[in-house]
């Protein structure tokens, strides 16, 4: 394993280990299997026909009441929009200019699990927040309309996330929270969400994971229990549920093949309402997020923006596209997360990029423009969480994580 180095925090390896790499989560040595931008895909047009605009246009015209409607101009512009996007001829202006009267689909702020609870489609992430930044960061959120924090016992900022809460004046039901088991607390799961809440200082959390699937020794992190594994770590999960300390549980950093073992064993009674997850346009994981859906399972993306030095913000693609949107790339990487259905938990410390970052309405992304995105991993891969760091193997490679 290649040991953290605390001195270059943008690259030390996945660990959210607090005592192997000072509470915090990671960041990938596998950022370098980024393949050069080469091949990019243009703006294109679709291989289809042109449609007839007739067809598309008439609906607004039945009535002349409906000239007069404020959604007029949207209800017009969006059929000849999309018409106009499928004519091989066009003029790459006039086809500039119909993009940005594309469907104006409301975000979901909410994503509903299979508990019945809806979580906040856009959360606050907390990782690698310094210490003194955290508590800023939390308050400034809940002052700019974010409902939704995540952070982790790995993560050593609990207290502060706690502070930050109370700083906002926010009603604390007003706020969805989520903390995380840490690897070797497998073994001591009442007494770890006890630990958390204590640092929250709030009786509950809306939601609790297991960080990762990895019961580690404790005060051993380099050893994993050979009497125990994630499936008994569930088992004791589970009862948290009846104590009111937790509204929902879930899991993190599951693939398929850990998850059909999860959900296969006998003593599983509830199946996980989130599975939080390395989510971005470098790591779109279909196949994991297909399967999570046949399950009824709530994928959350984590590092959403690509995490700390994010190449995504350079690419060709997601900057002209950013830019005939009038958005920033960061607002179109998340507004794509929300669109595919997951909770985004962005990262920021800084006050302007927090409220931009939850600044996603009143726009969105067409089709075309999701499954441009969705093709960005094929000439663009990369993974900031590997499992190099951990003593036992999480991620198995085709189909299970991918
Ligand atoms: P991220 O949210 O993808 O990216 C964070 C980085 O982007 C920071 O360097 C931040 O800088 C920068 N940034 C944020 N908004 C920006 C904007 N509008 N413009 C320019 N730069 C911007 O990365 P992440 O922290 O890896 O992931 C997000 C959260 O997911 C974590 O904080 C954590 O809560 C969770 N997570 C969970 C796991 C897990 O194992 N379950 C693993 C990783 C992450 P500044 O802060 O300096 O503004």
């Amino acid at each position: 394993m290649e040991s953290p180095n605390p001195s270059e925090p943008a690259r030390k390896v996945c660990n959210t280990n607090r005592h192997q790499n000072d509470g915090e989560d990671c960041i990938g040595t596998d950022r370098n299997r980024l393949s050069t931008v080469r091949g990019r895909r243009k703006w294109g047009l679709t291989k289809r026909g042109a449609p007839s605009l007739i067809n598309h246009v008439e609906l607004p015209f039945q009535s002349s009441l409906i000239l007069n409607h404020p959604n007029f101009l949207l209800s017009f512009m969006l059929p000849v929009s999309r018409a106009i996007s499928r004519i091989p001829s066009i003029t790459k202006t006039t086809r500039h200019f119909f993009s940005k009267t594309n469907t104006m689909a409301p975000l979901s702020k909410t994503h509903k699990l299979n508990t019945g609870d809806e979580i906040p489609a856009v959360g606050l992430g907390t990782w690698q927040s310094k210490p003194g930044q955290v508590e800023k960061a939390v308050e400034a959120a809940l002052r700019a309309g974010y409902t939704h924090i995540d952070t982790a016992y790995a993560y050593g900022n609990e207290k502060e996330v706690g502070q930050g809460i109370k700083a906002s004046g926010v009603p604390r039901e007003k706020i969805w929270l989520t903390t995380k088991l840490d690897n070797d607390w497998h073994k001591h799961v009442a007494e770890a969400i006890d630990t958390s809440l204590k640092n929250l200082d709030t009786p509950y959390v809306d939601l609790y994971l297991m960080h990762w699937p990895a019961s580690l020794v404790k005060g051993n992190t380099k050893e994993v229990y050979n009497d125990w594994d994630f499936v008994d770590t569930w088992r004791e999960m589970q009862k948290l549920v009846d104590t009111g300390k937790v509204k929902n549980i879930g899991v993190s950093n599951f693939g398929v093949k850990n998850l059909e073992k999860l959900l296969s064993a006998e003593s599983t009674k509830i199946v996980p309402a989130v599975n939080q997850i390395e989510l971005h346009p470098g790591n779109p994981s279909p196949h994991l997020v297909e399967y999570l859906r046949s399950k009824g399972i709530h994928a959350s993306a984590y590092s959403p923006l690509g995490s700390s030095d994010s190449p995504l913000y350079k690419l060709n693609s997601l900057t002209k596209l950013a830019e005939s949107k009038g958005k920033t790339v960061q607002q179109v990487l998340l507004r794509w997360g929300v669109q595919k259905g997951w909770s985004v938990l962005p990262k920021s410390v800084t006050e302007e990029r927090i409220k931009a970052n939850i600044d996603l309405e009143g726009w969105s992304l067409t089709d075309e423009e999701i499954a441009q995105i969705d093709e960005v991993h094929k000439e663009n891969s990369f993974k900031v969480c590997g499992d190099d760091w951990l003593p036992v193997k999480i991620f198995f490679g085709a189909g299970d994580s991918d």
